[in-house]
């Protein structure tokens, strides 16, 4: 089987509220993300797709995956999709670096792998646990008021999982993450999500003042040496996602002991193929994991759940979907939607969903 064809296509996502990042970065409106169609001599079609969150938030930039896509293409056209690994290598020869724009094109040739196979992706992966994965919320507000009131919403429509945004100022910080857990109901995953934002020093005054609650926080500070410095002042478990972009990432993480947590987002670390590695390395250490596409439609959230179906139960504490949050539906109500706060992992072979063609319009660049 031969990769013949490669069409991308543009779309803009709107968010249904404008999203403000912590720490100064810019506040944005619209998801831009990149669909990608890889067909086959065989017949058969994969799609991926590839949506930062924002070209703020870390170094991942919409316009920079097709541009990548570009200068990798005629790299990939010829290859056999299935052999999943020989396109790792060639993207990786064509292109050094830039992982966010590979992975659209990995999660395509998966979906054409199980297709090829009659297996879903998690399946084909070794197997996947049909358990309902719970999704976790994104609560990105600024007061101890509000983020109950937000938190209230999402547990009527059945989460039990959040991921409540902090890092501003540091009472205020401390004030909410006291007033979430007098709330908390038995049983419900909660993680304090500080998205860079802390110094050293703010990050363990928060950490410090609240070791009596025994909570996570993700992503205390910028980076990992920051992580591995406060680590021995203070008890809080960690979970890494923005420095957890590589595979030399995911193991110095492991061997230093500087998470209990990999939060993985799969189009940061580069697809599935590189994601599973990441996934083995957490397993063989006895770090749990969240994943995450990262941002998206539900084709995205979808190859996320895929790898969190390979995730045993015990050891995969829940998805992030970013579908809920946006106003356009690429794929007409198909795929893993929010069943009262879970995602389900979809039968079909390969990826289980695709988009309405019609709703990406015309392709911004086909590739023969
Ligand atoms: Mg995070």
């Amino acid at each position: 089987m031969k990769i013949t064809r490669m069409s991308v296509y543009h779309v803009d996502l709107p968010l249904e509220y404008p999203y403000w990042l912590s720490g100064g970065r810019l506040k944005f409106e619209t998801l831009d993300a990149t669909l990608v169609k890889v067909e086959t001599d065989a017949g058969l079609t994969g799609w991926g797709e590839g949506t930062p969150w924002g070209h703020t938030y870390v170094p991942a930039h919409g316009p920079g995956i097709r541009a990548g896509l570009q200068t990798m293409a005629p790299f990939i056209l010829g290859l056999d999709p299935r052999r999943v690994l020989d396109v790792e290598r060639a993207m990786d020869l064509a292109l050094p670096g830039h992982l966010y724009a590979k992975s659209p094109v990995d999660m395509a040739c998966w979906d054409i792998a199980g297709q090829a196979a009659g297996m879903t992706i998690a399946d084909l992966l070794g197997g996947g646990s049909r358990t309902r994965r719970p999704i976790a919320s994104s609560v990105g507000t600024k007061t101890a008021e509000e983020t109950r009131e937000v938190m209230a919403r999402y547990r009527d429509r059945g989460y039990t999982a959040h991921s409540v945004k902090i890092g501003g100022d540091v009472d205020r910080d401390i004030e909410r993450i006291r007033d979430v857990e007098s709330h908390r109901p038995e049983g419900e995953i909660i993680l304090y999500d500080v998205n860079r934002s802390w110094t050293r020093q703010q990050a363990l005054r928060v950490m410090q003042a609240t070791e009596d609650l025994r909570v996570m926080f993700e992503q205390p500070c910028e980076t990992l040496d920051d992580i591995a410095a406060i680590r021995p002042l203070h008890r809080a478990p960690v979970s890494v996602d923005e420095t957890l972009v590589t595979l030399q990432d995911a193991v110095r993480v492991a061997h230093d002991g500087l998470a209990e947590v990999f939060g993985i987002k799969l189009n940061r670390v580069g697809g599935l193929t590189k994601a599973a590695r990441m996934r083995d390395v957490a397993l063989s250490h006895g770090i749990d994991m969240f994943v995450m596409a990262t941002g998206g439609s539900v084709l995205a959230d979808t190859e996320a759940l895929h790898l969190a179906a390979t995730i045993p139960d015990a050891n995969c504490h829940a998805v992030w979907a970013c579908q809920d949050m946006l106003t356009v539906d690429i794929a007409g109500g198909r795929g893993p939607r929010n069943l009262d706060g879970h995602l389900h992992l979809p039968e079909a072979p390969g990826l289980g969903v695709a988009p309405d063609e019609d709703a990406l319009g015309s392709p911004g660049a086909v590739y023969v």
